[in-house]
């Protein structure tokens, strides 16, 4: 397979901007979880900028479990995604839910997310394999690590090389977290892969005390990055208006675990 460690022994580095994912140094991927207005992005941007973090997220196509609620700015979201990270010389990541979105996108993002509910949408990955650009792979909501890295097999396959994979909890029956983050994803994936790894803190905790931990024991256990969630005004928030940090927990978040982020 060419996720493998056999067909690649040495790590794949995934270059977005002037920042090189799986270089060692764990990278910030931070952001709303849905961009609601270009004031909303800007006043969280303003303070990832200040602490370093390179990497903007926010959801313009938004994949909700109902119909009836939020389901993003679509086009409008990633115009607004766009402006502000440019301003703050911060790049794009965001989610395309299907083909007919990748061509409007492109110009304006950094990085596609590909969402758990799409992991096996076999087409946006056949797609995804044909263009220039970092995909970052969410693990689905009940993938095994085998489905997961066939998964990233089909963009590898169809020639897209810049692949970082995402854990970001799987559904057991526990229910004390939203998701249970399986934190050995990590090493069995930086075993048997040479692709860098994230730790989606926030949608597989579901909990803001649990940010700071998971996060912590991600990078400890070498985790390429974390994404997490955060909004100016969590409570008032169009999506996960629970788990979202809002700028003070961020700044909080961020010393509790400013230890973990070097390496080299
Ligand atoms: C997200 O990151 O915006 C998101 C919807 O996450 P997931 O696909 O992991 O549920
Ligand atoms: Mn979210």
């Amino acid at each position: 397979f060419l996720y493998s460690r056999e067909h690649q022994k040495e790590d794949t580095i995934v270059t977005v901007n002037h920042e090189r994912i799986g270089n060692g140094d764990p990278h910030l991927i931070m952001g709303p979880c849905a961009v609601e207005s270009y004031q909303q992005v800007r006043e969280v941007a303003a303070v990832l900028a200040q602490k370093g973090v390179k990497l903007l997220r926010g959801g313009a196509f938004k994949p909700r479990t109902s119909p009836y609620d939020f389901q993003g700015l679509g086009l409008e979201g990633l115009e607004i995604l766009s402006r502000v990270a440019r301003e703050h010389n911060m790049a794009v990541v965001t989610e395309i839910m299907s083909v007919d979105q990748i061509e409007e996108a492109i110009p304006l993002v950094d990085v596609i997310q590909v969402g758990s509910r799409n992991m096996q949408n076999f087409s946006l990955l056949k797609e995804l394999g044909q263009i220039d650009k970092p995909i970052l792979l969410k693990r689905g909501l009940s993938a095994t690590m085998e489905e997961f890295k066939l998964a990233a097999e089909y963009i590898l396959s169809y020639g897209n090389k810049k692949v970082i994979l995402c854990e970001r909890g799987i559904r057991t029956y526990e229910t004390a977290t939203r998701n249970t983050l399986d934190i050995s994803a990590v090493p069995i994936l930086k075993q048997e892969t040479h692709l860098p790894v994230i730790v989606d803190v926030t949608h597989s905790t579901g909990r803001k005390d649990l940010l700071a931990p998971a996060a912590k024991a991600a990078l400890a256990i070498g985790a390429d990055g974390i994404m997490a969630e955060v909004h100016p005004d969590p409570v008032n928030a169009l999506s996960d208006s629970k788990q979202q940090m809002n700028l003070d927990e961020f700044e909080e978040f961020y010393s509790e675990i400013q230890p973990f982020l070097k390496r080299n």
